[in-house]
């Protein structure tokens, strides 16, 4: 039998590569690869995105300045399209503006850009930091969509873990098929829904010429809890504005506008009430996030504890999301 140090000596070897760099940060809520910081009257955020982009070897553009509208313009676009909305910080509401900027360092959020020429459009991320994201482009709108959900597994990574991104929060099997009782896509423009999941069916009004078309990608949006990982993970700040989430306090005048101090803390609510309809409050000591915040309500298959947690209901028998009438289970 080897002795301990020999072991580890083993083990160092297969992890050291993926050790070495990302993985501390990237667990820690911390999004190395943004920047955001107050507007001066504290009223809205600005966020810079940082992220390196290279041409697909094997799958190039038919000229540079093809590669250079992709890499540049589009990808700029999408993180604006996607990611500039709102964040509601416990009751107060901030406006997010994205910016973006490319950089030659691939400790951000890389992107292997190519030509498709399959008849299927698709991103592949396996993912985001560790391993550059390959992301196809087959038409504009199909690429921007794309790029921005592989950026949105690095903000579930960091808020999350693995887990959470690789099974698209839920609605995605770890083999990456949609979980058949998760949500049907509709894309006539009644609602928006999360860049981030998957559907075990689309509506005949997301299909364009049989493939997803213009009305599934205008529909879909980050949603407020990624944006606001994307924010409190990459932010810069003096305290001028007000002592952040996850802050020690002795009163709520001394934390961000909108927060509570509650047990000597900074923090986003106490009960389900305070947040949004489709979210929850959930408690940070369990996830040692540090702070009580606002969540989205979790989709089929996540683990819950209780019904408010989840989009429908929570099963009691398996602590799992699930759809149905609560009548039906018991
Ligand atoms: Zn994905």
């Amino acid at each position: 039998m080897l002795p301990n140090n020999k072991l580890v000596a083993v083990w160092s070897i297969c992890f050291v590569p993926i050790l070495a760099d990302n993985w501390p940060i990237i667990f820690q809520h911390k999004l190395e690869w943004a920047s955001s910081s107050f507007s001066s009257d504290c009223q809205s955020l600005d966020v810079v995105i940082k992220y390196y982009c290279t041409q697909s070897e094997s799958l190039p553009f038919d000229t540079d300045d093809e590669y250079r509208r992709v890499c540049n313009d589009l990808t700029t676009e999408a993180f604006e399209r996607y990611y500039n909305g709102e964040v509601k910080v416990g009751s107060q509401s901030y406006n997010v503006s994205i910016s973006s900027e490319m950089l030659e360092d691939p400790s951000h959020q890389h992107f292997i850009v190519s030509k498709s020429t399959r008849e299927e459009c698709k991103g592949l991320s396996v993912n985001n930091v560790i391993v550059p994201s390959e992301v196809y482009h087959c038409n504009d709108i199909q690429f921007k969509y794309t790029v921005a959900h592989e950026l949105g597994h690095g903000i579930l990574i960091a808020a999350d873990g693995i887990i959470n991104s690789a099974t698209h929060k839920g609605t995605s099997t770890l083999d990456q098929i949609a979980r058949p009782d998760g949500q049907i896509a509709n894309c006539d423009g009644s609602t928006t829904f999360d860049l981030m999941h998957y559907f075990p069916e689309y509506l005949p009004n997301c299909y364009d010429n049989g493939i997803r078309g213009s009305a599934f990608y205008e529909n879909a949006k980050a949603s407020e809890t990624e944006i606001q990982t994307l924010v409190f993970g990459s932010i810069e700040h003096d305290g001028s504005c007000g002592r952040f989430p996850g802050s020690d306090c002795s009163v709520e005048s001394e934390c961000l506008p909108g927060l509570i101090c509650l047990d000597s803390k900074c923090q986003e609510c106490d009960d389900n009430a305070m947040c949004l309809p489709n979210q929850f409050c959930e408690d940070g000591s369990f996830l040692d996030f540090g702070f009580n915040h606002c969540r989205d309500k979790k989709p089929s298959g996540s683990p819950c504890q209780n019904n408010d947690q989840c989009v429908d209901i929570c099963l009691a028998n398996n602590s799992t999301c699930a759809t149905g009438p609560l009548s039906e289970y018991p």
